[in-house]
């Protein structure tokens, strides 16, 4: 256990407490029991304290991916974004006098490998994909593309690369200067590193669960500065940026080379652009947290019994910091079945397909409240009465 986190991108130990995150322990569905999210005192990089170490996290991605779902064809939001990605990519690499197209490509913690999949329909044949789950790196081989199942800390520069993708990835590591340096070695000199993470100084624009940006997954939080300053101590210059922050998500993307030459890169800037986001983004979910907590009370006092739909963050945090332990349940439902045929105090966590009396539901999740309450009613064909905890 990580009791004393240092700042992974300036060392210091210097922090100061900005949120204290919690979760109920559901055995198989998380392993984290909360942490702090601080944020350093000498560079103001935010990120989680109090966490275990980077081996229980390979461990959970390898046995417990939810990022298995198996969709054959691409759907076509994913292809205009997967083409925004790319032409973004093209545009900076073609200033650089490169070719794209002849380029050596790794997608790393590429999951079902849906934008290598994007890449090998417009006819790029270099392409690899690693991922530490075998149901994903199986699902990729049937695809035809070249798959590896790996963390990152068992590459050993073995195949090097001329660009390698990090989508959605770093905000997952612990042990964010071990995963750079065996990145580093898997690119070849001048390579680039492609590179997209939760934008913190979005976090207050998009609409999500309370501290959803505090998931049990999420524990490191950047800035546009303090993605560059990490990347600058690993000899990575920054070539082009994008940040995209709406109601739907904030993320920002950046494209990186690695120059060893340069003499700039190292530098470490302090970082304050997140601060106001950032103490935003507390006061709106501390507010949202408190009419949910209005609205689970009534359940609370009635002791109706309830099925409650749900156990990612959402769930996990109203189990300890919230009203939801305070309501009669009688059953926990996710159709996750790495989460399925568990307990927690007592109560089991199955199969929606399990659902045959007729409780009402509480529907414990922002995102996917819609998507449930649809797949409830139309697939199972559930007469069960949902009770949805937001306006969407
Ligand atoms: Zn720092």
């Amino acid at each position: 256990m990580h009791k004393n986190r240092i700042c992974p991108i300036c060392g210091s130990q210097e922090r100061e407490l900005i949120f204290e995150q919690n979760f109920a322990e559901i055995p198989g569905v998380t392993f984290l029991k909360g942490y702090d999210v601080v944020k350093c005192g000498t560079c103001g990089f935010y990120y989680a304290d109090g966490i275990p170490e980077q081996h229980s996290f390979d461990a959970y991605y390898k046995d417990q991916s939810k990022y298995e779902d198996i969709v054959d064809t691409l759907s076509d939001a994913n292809r205009i974004r997967f083409g925004q990605s790319l032409a973004f990519i093209l545009d900076h690499v073609s200033k650089q006098g490169m070719n794209f197209q002849k380029m050596k490509i790794a997608d790393i913690g590429c999951a079902t490998g849906d934008f290598l999949r994007f890449l090998k329909e417009k006819g790029y044949c270099d392409l690899t994909g690693i991922d530490p789950s075998p149901a994903c790196v199986n699902f990729l081989r049937t695809c035809g593309l070249t798959a590896k199942q790996a963390v990152v800390n068992e590459l050993n520069g073995e195949e090097r690369f001329d660009l390698i993708r990090l989508n959605m990835v770093l905000e997952h590591v612990v042990d964010l200067n071990g995963f750079m340096e065996h990145i580093k070695q898997e690119l070849l000199p001048g390579g680039y590193l492609y590179v997209s993470v939760p934008y913190a100084e979005g976090f207050s624009q998009v609409d999500n669960c309370p501290f959803q940006e505090f998931s049990v997954e999420h524990i490191n939080y950047f800035s546009a500065q303090s993605l560059r300053n990490f990347m600058n101590k690993y000899s990575f210059r920054l070539i082009g940026y994008n940040a995209v922050t709406d109601r739907a998500s904030s993320q920002m993307e950046a494209l990186f080379v690695l120059d060893d030459s340069s003499v700039a890169l190292g530098s470490i800037e302090k970082d304050t652009s997140a601060d106001g986001q950032m103490q935003e983004y507390l006061r709106k979910c501390k507010n949202l947290e408190q009419e949910v907590n209005k609205k689970l009370d009534q359940l609370a006092q009635s002791q109706e019994p309830v099925i409650v739909w749900g156990v990612g963050t959402h769930t996990l945090r109203q189990l300890v910091a919230g009203n939801l332990a305070k309501c009669n349940i009688q059953m926990f439902v996710d159709a996750n079945p790495h989460y399925q045929n568990t307990k927690y105090q007592g109560i089991p966590v199955c199969s929606p397909k399990e659902i045959n009396s007729g409780e009402r539901i509480i529907v414990s999740s922002w995102h996917a409240q819609d998507a449930i309450i649809y797949y409830g009613r139309e697939q199972l064909g559930l007469k069960n009465e949902f009770i949805t905890l937001y306006d969407r």
